[in-house]
């Protein structure tokens, strides 16, 4: 039985039936439903109730021939993980710079002189042509300006899905914030999500109560 796409409320009026839905939270809808791609056919892969004799476990699999399987809590929570660890490197501006929106460009370049002027202020406070008062203070400002810079690069690109994630000193807590929507519309901005086939049975090193989830399995493949 293969779950409507989440955000597809039209086709969710036929299927599943309500005998299934009562056992799925109706709240619970899927990261990946329809963006991550089977890596033995190529299709785009569902949310799927599998083995219901035991209670049924949602996961993700390709339409027709089931190539792939794969849990689909797990693999939702691994990738919020990877959307989290990308949003906090240092170079998260750049996300944005290869938007073509019109002035990305010169905002780009605003970010990268900014940044530059930070790591200069603190060169000079380490060589102590400064004090710690003018480091602080110097810093502030180009923070706020960056922050500025920052958030109309959002403003003028891919950003509208990465809006309100730029520029956060928790990127964690901004993902959590976000509905199923939004991180949909970030993951799809961000990556092309590929999932392998597995060895049958449990994975080497598996221990009993342990997941059989293996991020390796699982190809991220940047598109910015
Ligand atoms: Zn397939």
């Amino acid at each position: 039985m293969v779950l409507p796409a989440p955000g597809g409320p039209s086709s969710a009026r036929w299927w599943p039936p309500a005998a299934v839905t009562s056992k799925w939270s109706s709240a619970r809808r899927w990261l990946l439903s329809g963006l991550a791609l089977c890596g033995v056919c190529g299709s785009p892969v569902r949310a799927t109730l599998l083995n219901s004799t035991r209670g049924g476990v949602p996961s993700y699999t390709c339409k027709a021939t089931k190539c792939v399987v794969r849990n689909a809590a797990e693999l939702d929570q691994y990738l919020g993980g990877v959307v989290v660890a990308r949003l906090s490197r240092p170079d998260v501006a750049d996300l944005l710079a290869s938007s073509g929106a019109p002035g990305s460009r010169v905002l780009q370049l605003d970010a990268t002189s900014l940044r530059e002027r930070l790591d200069g202020l603190a060169a000079a406070y380490a060589d102590g042509a400064i004090d710690v008062r003018q480091l602080r203070e110097g810093s502030e400002r180009l923070r706020a300006r960056l922050a500025e810079v920052e958030e109309q690069m959002a403003m003028a690109g891919r950003g509208d899905a990465l809006a309100g994630l730029m520029g956060t000193t928790d990127p964690a807590a901004a993902w959590d914030a976000l509905d199923l929507h939004r991180r949909r519309a970030v993951v799809d901005t961000l990556m092309t999500v590929t999932i392998h086939r597995t060895r049958k049975g449990r994975p080497r090193g598996w221990t009993p109560g342990s997941s059989y989830f293996g991020p390796s399995t699982v190809d991220i493949g940047w598109k910015a």
